[in-house]
């Protein structure tokens, strides 16, 4: 891949970037090759000078979040990662907060806490984006994001700026209307004034459910699978008898089936040999095809 002229030209925009990142370092999952070139754009502006000059050379590119749901391959990466990071700027007006896209979800719950704002308690231990929740329409505990996005600005596949309301978003279960090639840069949300005290209770307390349940102290990239309609992907993997399953360095976790954590090297091969392994028992056993929610790339 010939990056040189790709690196002239966002330079000439002051877009941050680094070369030969190894991906271990940018995952949860800590697994992965080594990127040629990560980009850090800091607006939508920056975006968008980013994916024209990556049109205009023939660059492809991937967005990352926090890399809380991805699972990359262990070497032959052939495209740069946009990297929304430095996109962190928060608002508050009213009951309406307007997040960067590379916010962190639990700080985006706290700033809405310290604004005395409900709606986002769900989030706050999810270790994402705001962009990634967005795009992922991540949800937990009963709630989900679509139950908050008002709009979005984001940058589509030819570089323009563009805005999409909530409605126009099509939320679905684990989805949205952002497509390939589409960098949200920020996130509008519809939130209510509520008495901070119940706030911080709620947050302490889905916080306390997450570490009673979730392996926490390996890294991860969450739930594997999406949840089969009718079912518990973790619970049709336990009773495969597959909890513990080892694959290299990767294993399924003993604490919550729908895991699998790295327990120290795992590589790519491993996760995606047990991901097939999983799906291939649980088929043969209740007939049920387990799709992925970790983005395989
Ligand atoms: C311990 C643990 C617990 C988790 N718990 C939950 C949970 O309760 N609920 C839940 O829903 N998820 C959960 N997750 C999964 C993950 O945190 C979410 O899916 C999160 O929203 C992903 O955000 P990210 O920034 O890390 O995205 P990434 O992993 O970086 O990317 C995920 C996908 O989103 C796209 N994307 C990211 N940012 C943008 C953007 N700005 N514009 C366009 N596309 C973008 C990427 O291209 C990719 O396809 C958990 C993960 C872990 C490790």
């Amino acid at each position: 891949m010939d990056t040189e002229r790709f690196i002239r030209s966002i330079s000439k925009s002051n877009v941050h970037y680094s070369e030969n990142e190894d991906m271990r370092k940018n995952t949860s999952f800590k697994i992965g090759g080594i990127a040629p070139l990560i980009v850090y754009p800091d607006s939508a502006e920056q975006v968008s000078s980013v994916i024209r000059a990556a049109n205009e050379y023939g660059i492809q590119y991937y967005t990352l979040g926090r890399g809380t749901n991805l699972l990359v391959r262990d070497e032959g990466i052939d495209f740069i990662f946009i990297k929304t990071t430095l996109m962190d700027t928060m608002k508050a007006e009213g009951c309406t907060l307007t997040a960067g896209a590379g916010c962190s979800d639990s700080r985006t719950a706290c700033y809405a806490l310290e604004n005395s704002l409900t709606g986002l308690e769900f989030i706050h231990g999810i270790p994402g984006s705001i962009g990634g929740a967005c795009y992922m329409n991540a949800g937990a505990y009963g709630s989900q994001m679509s139950d908050v996005v008002q709009s979005v600005e984001y940058v589509d596949a030819d570089g323009q700026i563009c805005r999409l309301s909530g409605k126009e978003l099509k939320f679905g279960y684990r989805q949205s209307a952002i497509g390939e090639g589409q960098v949200v840069c920020s996130v509008t949300m519809q939130l209510s004034h509520a008495d901070p005290e119940g706030i911080r209770s709620r947050m302490n307390e889905l916080i306390n459910r997450r570490k009673a349940s979730q392996p926490l102290e390996y890294p991860s990239a969450g739930s594997v699978f999406k949840r089969p309609e009718g079912y518990f992907a973790g619970k049709l993997i336990q009773d495969c008898g597959l909890k513990g399953c080892v694959s290299g360095g990767a294993q399924v976790s003993d604490k919550h089936a729908g895991f699998i954590i790295n327990r120290g090297g795992a590589t790519c091969k491993d996760v995606l040999d047990l991901i097939r392994r999983i799906q291939d028992e649980v088929f043969e056993k209740f007939g049920v095809h387990l799709q992925t929610e970790v983005k395989i790339i």
